[in-house]
């Protein structure tokens, strides 16, 4: 079995630099999980005493918050702040980007769209930014549902793909006189993206690994599936099946944004176990 890595995988800028602003303050908590990464959570918590909870309330005047890579909510951050709550912000620069796009836009009186899952944690916080009128997007669909009057100013959530921004930006350019794009998309997804397809072109057998929560992680499994069927997303070695290997000579493997290189290590050497 030949194992190969994709040329660009794994941990990106701001996840790294979130980690470390997370080891810098121990016995500190972040509110909700810091990135989608159990493993790296229950690591910061056992060797950090960084610990975890979802309910703003638990934080009280004097304590450390270390808000997450994808950040929060406008008046999430003002809550803690008004609390005295010491706040560490761990928000990864191009995710701070989209909100400081879509604060400025809308009080010049842009109509806002965000390219994104509105369920998502970074969409939630970017959209808290809007002072008017505000819509988040999927689909060119979803703008059957919604009326939009004036200009307009679009930002995309960051692990988006490039070609489904683009054909968002382009239904609203054919309907409406002005329109700014900011292309938000970060490029280290970009980066991964490009090289789990140029991987799963050669691959015959493809192993992505990331948390099933993170959205980046299953925007490379589908496009390695897209180009080898045999791929598999898992979160951690003991997923693993012999099976998946039969037969096949070229395993591919790529990780999303937010794993840690220590599992990636755990899983090359787990496949040459199980196909020695
Ligand atoms: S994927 Fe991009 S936007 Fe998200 S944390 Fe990493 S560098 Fe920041």
């Amino acid at each position: 079995m030949n194992i190969s890595l994709a040329e660009n995988y794994g941990f990106c800028f701001g996840v790294k630099r979130a980690i470390k602003i997370a080891e810098e303050n121990q016995n500190s908590r972040t509110y909700g999980p810091l990135i989608h990464n159990t493993q790296e959570i229950e690591r910061l918590e056992s060797d950090f005493k960084v610990g975890l909870t979802d309910r703003l309330d638990d934080f009280k005047a004097g304590e450390t918050a270390v808000v997450r890579t994808h950040g929060i909510t406008k008046d999430e951050l003002a809550t803690l702040r008004e609390r005295q709550v010491e706040v560490v912000n761990a928000t990864c620069p191009y995710v701070t980007k989209p909100q400081n796009i879509v604060q400025e836009m809308s009080a010049e009186g842009y109509t806002v769209v965000i390219f994104g899952d509105e369920e998502h944690p970074e969409i939630k916080g970017v959209k808290s930014y809007a002072q008017g009128a505000v819509y988040t997007v999927l689909h060119v669909k979803d703008f059957e549902k919604i009326e939009i009057v004036g200009r307009v100013a679009i930002v995309a959530q960051t692990t988006r793909k490039v070609e489904d921004f683009l054909e968002i930006t382009e239904y609203l350019v054919k309907r409406y006189k002005e329109v700014r794009v900011f292309n938000t998309i970060c490029n280290a997804t970009l980066e991964n993206q490009e090289a789990v397809e140029a991987l799963a072109k050669k691959s015959d057998v493809m192993i992505v690994i990331g948390g099933k929560n993170s959205s980046n992680t299953k925007q490379l499994y589908t496009i390695s599936k897209d180009f080898c069927p045999d791929s598999h997303l898992i979160e951690s070695p003991q997923e693993l099946e012999k099976i998946w290997f039969d037969t096949k000579q070229e395993c591919g493997i790529s990780a999303g944004a937010s794993t840690p290189d220590w599992i990636i290590q755990d899983v090359i050497a787990k496949i040459k176990e199980i196909t020695a």
